[in-house]
């Protein structure tokens, strides 16, 4: 017997079939003898719908912000997921199993005070532990928690990943098995490249940077949260049928386990190939080489919230002059520029020049650490392919790779398949 949290995105309880789709797996999962709570997002659409109900409605006479008030709109939208939680306590107490729904401000889940964009700060697992121990399934609503203010606060968009992770931690579960339209994590994303493979097996780390360069299967922050707490993550398909062979063994599920590194046995250099749209590349000339440059122009970018990724600068020739070059997001790179130019006299450089259209594509491996020439083996396929890099950057796990968009597809595959990555 194990103590499971599963989990229920948005298409999965898109409608009342799917609701009572899910009722049977987890129906399938206490008939096997686990103690389960049930963490549930809205029906699908469902809080795009809510968020613009509160964006079309008049701000307050005299607002000083030129935005909503934010415990208002959490009140809105946290309603999505009230509904759900009550509908699939419904359709399990109709198959027979004991269920009873719960919202965040119940448990409770307590937030900080970030009204649309709370973060967790503790759940208090033990009712639902007792309830638990009498037979009963708990089901949750995801998304929220209740604030110090004493008023539910939302945990910004995606964020019943991590409403599930944290109530495994708070629970001390077994396992949080998150079922979505996806069947697992993948080598790569498969509409690029299809003899991509489902991973059986991930470490936190890895699939924290598959998560954060777009491989949207988890919000980025729910990986993180799990691999704080060391909460084992399982990432299956809620649309199989939940009686099929297979589907409830504990140990072998078909899926993708999220887990720390050393339960992976059969560890490859390279576990995915990740790849990030619509980057832009912003590079200064001849820009002064003195201590506090980086400073002055990272700081009022950071300011400005301009998200920056890579950053190369040359050692200079001279010991005064050097280039820098770093990407952004593209929809941000005309704010960057004029960002910099406020800056350019204080800082000192000759030139910007900005080209957006660019495609960063990264190699991810743990076993990176321990073996060399795997950045040699990348370069070496893209040149192959006259593939053009325009700047790299590396960290212990990762090796990024710049290149010009028309590329990517190509990039993605070639080094997919360079790695031993294709299907057999
Ligand atoms: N329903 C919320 C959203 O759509 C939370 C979630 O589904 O993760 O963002
Ligand atoms: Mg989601």
């Amino acid at each position: 017997m194990a103590r499971l949290v599963m989990k229920f995105g948005g298409t999965s309880v898109a409608d009342l079939d799917r609701i009572h789709n899910v009722a049977r797996h987890v129906k399938r999962e206490v008939d096997a003898g686990h103690e389960v709570a049930v963490v549930v997002s809205a029906m699908a659409g469902k809080t795009n719908e809510l968020v613009d109900w509160v964006r079309s409605m008049p701000l307050a006479t005299g607002a000083a912000s030129p935005i909503y008030d934010a415990r208002e709109y959490d009140a809105i939208v946290a309603s999505g997921e009230q509904v759900t939680s009550g509908l699939l306590a419904i359709a399990l107490q109709s198959i027979g199993v004991d269920a009873r729904s719960w919202q965040g401000w119940q448990i409770p889940i307590r937030t900080d005070n970030g009204h649309g964009a709370a973060r967790i700060l503790d759940v208090d697992g033990s009712e639902i532990v007792r309830r638990m121990g009498l037979g009963q399934v708990a089901v949750i609503t995801g998304f929220q928690g209740i604030a110090p203010d004493n008023r539910i606060a939302t945990l910004g968009r995606g964020g019943s990943d991590t409403s599930a992770v944290a109530v495994a931690a708070g629970l001390a579960a077994d396992r949080c098995d998150i079922y979505t339209d996806v069947d697992g994590v993948y080598t790569t994303d498969p509409r690029v490249e299809p003899k991509a493979r489902r991973l059986a097996r991930i470490s936190f780390e890895e699939m924290l940077e598959m998560a954060s360069l777009g491989a949207k299967v988890l919000q980025v922050r729910s990986v993180e949260l799990a691999m704080v707490h060391r909460v084992r993550t399982f990432v299956r398909s809620s649309f199989e049928d939940p009686d099929a062979p297979g589907m409830g063994d504990f140990d072998n599920p078909p899926g993708t386990l999220i887990c720390d590194e050393d339960e992976i046995v059969e560890q490859q250099v390279v576990t995915g190939i990740a790849y990030a749209k619509d980057e832009a590349q912003i590079s200064l000339r001849r820009l002064a080489d003195r201590p506090g440059v980086s400073a002055g122009i990272f700081g009022p970018l950071a300011e400005a919230n301009i998200n920056v990724d890579m950053i190369v600068q040359n050692v200079s020739e001279d010991g005064s002059r050097t280039d820098m070059t770093f990407t952004v997001p593209a929809s941000d790179v005309e704010k960057a520029v004029g960002v910099l130019e406020n800056v350019r006299n204080g800082i000192g450089f000759d030139a910007i020049q900005s080209e957006t259209g660019l495609v960063k594509v990264s190699v991810i491996g743990i076993g990176m650490r321990s073996h060399t020439g795997v950045a040699a083996t990348a370069f070496k396929a893209l040149a192959e392919k006259g593939i053009n890099i325009r700047a790299i950057t590396t960290s212990e796990i990762k090796i990024s790779i710049l290149i010009d968009g028309p590329y990517a597809e190509l990039a993605v595959r070639t080094l997919h398949s360079v790695y031993g990555l294709d299907k057999q």
